[in-house]
C-alpha cells in the first residue's frame, strides 16, 4: 500500500493566491495540490487572506489568515538583511501552521524566505521545501546552505539551472514542475502575433522582445502584472508605440484561449530563471517558444521539437529564430508538454522525493 499523507502547503507571503503577485508560484501550488489530491493524498492550503483556489483543487481545505505582504528577495539587493513588516503574513502564516502541526505528516513551504528554513531542524513536523528562485541574497543563500548540510533530503529545487546556483553538498532533488493540461486548449492556427507572458519587472528582460519584435514589424501581446511602473514607461518610449500590445493579467482560463493565437512565444529573461512556467502554458497550446538560452526556460526548450533556443541577450538571434518558428509543428508541440509537464507526473516526482525525505 503507498502512504497516504496529510499535508499542508503554506503559499508564498508575496500575496494572495489568485492575485499574480506570487508570480509562477501560485500555478505551482495549484498543480501540486490538484496532482496529490489526485492521488489520494489529504491536502490543506494555507494561505493569505483573499486566495482562491481553482476548481481541480476543490478537494482541498483552504485556511486564510491576514497579515502585511512579505517583499520579494528578488527586489532586494543581494546583500540586505532579512526585513519582516509589522503584522507580517510570514510569522502568521507559520506560527499557525506550526499550532497545527500535530494534523499533518508533512509541510509544505513554498514561501522562498529565510524564516520557515531556519525553522525546520527545530520542530517536530517534517517541513520541506520548494525552492522557488536561484540565488538572489545572500542571507537566503546560506540558509539554503545550511538546512541542506543539516538534510538536503528537505528542499527541491525545479531546474538543474536554478539548483546550480547555491553549493550544495549533494547533488540536487529536482522535481520540474506540472500543469493541468485539460486548461489549455490546443490551437492548431495561428495569427501574425507574438506573444510575451511574464511580471512586468527589469528582470524579465521585455525589452529584448519589444527591439526583435519591433525589427520584425510584428506586433507583440503582452500579459502580465505590471510590477515596476517606471519600467513600464522606459519600455514604451523605446519603440514605435504600434508594436506592444498590453494585454493586462488575465486568469489561466482566459490567457490560454489569447494565448493560443499567437504564431510563437518570447522568453528574454535577464535573470537565472528557475523554470518558467510561461514557456510550458504556451506550448501546451501549441505555441513554439524562442527563449534564451539561460535559467530554468533553457532546459525546457529542445530546439526544432517546441521552439528554439537563442544565445542570452541576443537580439538578432532572437530575430533569426522567430522567422524559423513556421518549421516546428504546433502539434508536436503540444504532445511533448503532455509527456513531459502533466500534473499526474509532477505529483509522483513529489511523492517520491517525499518519501525518501521522510525515511
Ligand atoms: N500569469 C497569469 N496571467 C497573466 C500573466 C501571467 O496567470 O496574464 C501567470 C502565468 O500563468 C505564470 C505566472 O504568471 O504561472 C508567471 O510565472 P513564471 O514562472 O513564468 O515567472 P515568475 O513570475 O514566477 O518569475
Amino acid at each position: 500500500m503507498l502512504p497516504i499523507y496529510r499535508i499542508l502547503v503554506v503559499s508564498t507571503p508575496i500575496g494572495a493566491i489568485g492575485s499574480g503577485k506570487g508570480g509562477g508560484v501560485e500555478l505551482t501550488l495549484t498543480s501540486l495540490v490538484a496532482g496529490l489530491i489526485l492521488r489520494g493524498h489529504k491536502l490543506t492550503v494555507l494561505a493569505p487572506a483573499g486566495s482562491t483556489l481553482p476548481v481541480d483543487c476543490k478537494g482541498a481545505h483552504l485556511e486564510t489568515c491576514y497579515g502585511i505582504n512579505q517583499d520579494s528577495w528578488q527586489h532586494n539587493h543581494s546583500l540586505d538583511s532579512i526585513t519582516i513588516p509589522n503584522n507580517g503574513i510570514l510569522p502568521r502564516l507559520w506560527s499557525r501552521a506550526l499550532q497545527e502541526q500535530e494534523r499533518f505528516d508533512l509541510i509544505l513551504n513554498l514561501a522562498y524566505d529565510w524564516l520557515p528554513l531556519w525553522i525546520t531542524p527545530h520542530v517536530t513536523v517534517p517541513i520541506f521545501h520548494l525552492i522557488s528562485m536561484g540565488s538572489v541574497s545572500s542571507v537566503m543563500d546560506q540558509a539554503i546552505l545550511h538546512l541542506a548540510s543539516w538534510d538536503q533530503r528537505r528542499l527541491a529545487f525545479h531546474t538543474k539551472a536554478q539548483a546550480s546556483d547555491f553549493e550544495l553538498p549533494e547533488v540536487p532533488i529536482i522535481v520540474s514542475n506540472g500543469f493541468n493540461l485539460k486548461k489549455y486548449d490546443f490551437s492548431p492556427d495561428s495569427d501574425n502575433v507574438l506573444g510575451w507572458v511574464g511580471r512586468i519587472a527589469p528582470e524579465k528582460g521585455l525589452e529584448d522582445a519589444v527591439l526583435a519584435s519591433a525589427q520584425l514589424g510584428m506586433e507583440l501581446k503582452v500579459w502580465g502584472l505590471k510590477e515596476d511602473a517606471s519600467y513600464v514607461a522606459q519600455i514604451e518610449n523605446l519603440i514605435p508605440s504600434a508594436t506592444i500590445n498590453w494585454q493586462g493579467f488575465l486568469p489561466t482560463v482566459e490567457l490560454q484561449k489569447k494565448l493560443g493565437r499567437c504564431h510563437g512565444l518570447l522568453t528574454t529573461s535577464k535573470w537565472n530563471e528557475a523554470f518558467g512556467n510561461v514557456v510550458i502554458e504556451a506550448m501546451a497550446c501549441g505555441v513554439p517558444a524562442v527563449v534564451y538560452h539561460r535559467g530554468g526556460p533553457g532546459e525546457l526548450v529542445e530546439p526544432g521539437i517546441n521552439g528554439w533556443l537563442v544565445p542570452p541577450d541576443d537580439i538578432t538571434g532572437l530575430i533569426d529564430a522567430v522567422s524559423r518558428i513556421r518549421d516546428i509543428n504546433r502539434f508536436q508541440t503540444r504532445s511533448w508538454t503532455e509527456n513531459n509537464f502533466s500534473i499526474s507526473n509532477f505529483a509522483l516526482r513529489l511523492e517520491e522525493w517525499f518519501n525518501l525525505g521522510l525515511n
